[in-house]
């Protein structure tokens, strides 16, 4: 599978299976720091909203975060549909 950056949509590597030649999206090693950035910022800015509103005791919204930029997300859904 080709893995493509999401946010420059460069390719970046492959990985198994190498004949599968459809898209993966991550993210690559020059868009990585600065998505780490701009991510800690949203968390903070979220945070800092929830709290004005409520501030629940959980890290719930934490937890969302992290599931959404998993930089390795497999892109199931684009399989067999070819380009992007
Ligand atoms: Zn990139």
């Amino acid at each position: 599978m080709i893995q493509v950056c999401y946010i420059c949509w460069k390719t970046y590597g492959e990985k198994e299976p190498l004949n599968d030649k459809s898209h993966t999206h991550g993210i690559c090693e020059a868009c990585f720091p600065g998505e780490m950035e701009k991510i800690d910022k949203i968390k903070k800015e979220r945070a800092a909203r929830r709290c004005e509103r409520d501030c629940p005791p959980g890290g719930e919204s934490l937890l969302e975060l992290k599931a959404e930029v998993d930089p390795v997300t497999d892109d199931k859904e684009g399989r067999g549909s070819g380009e992007l």
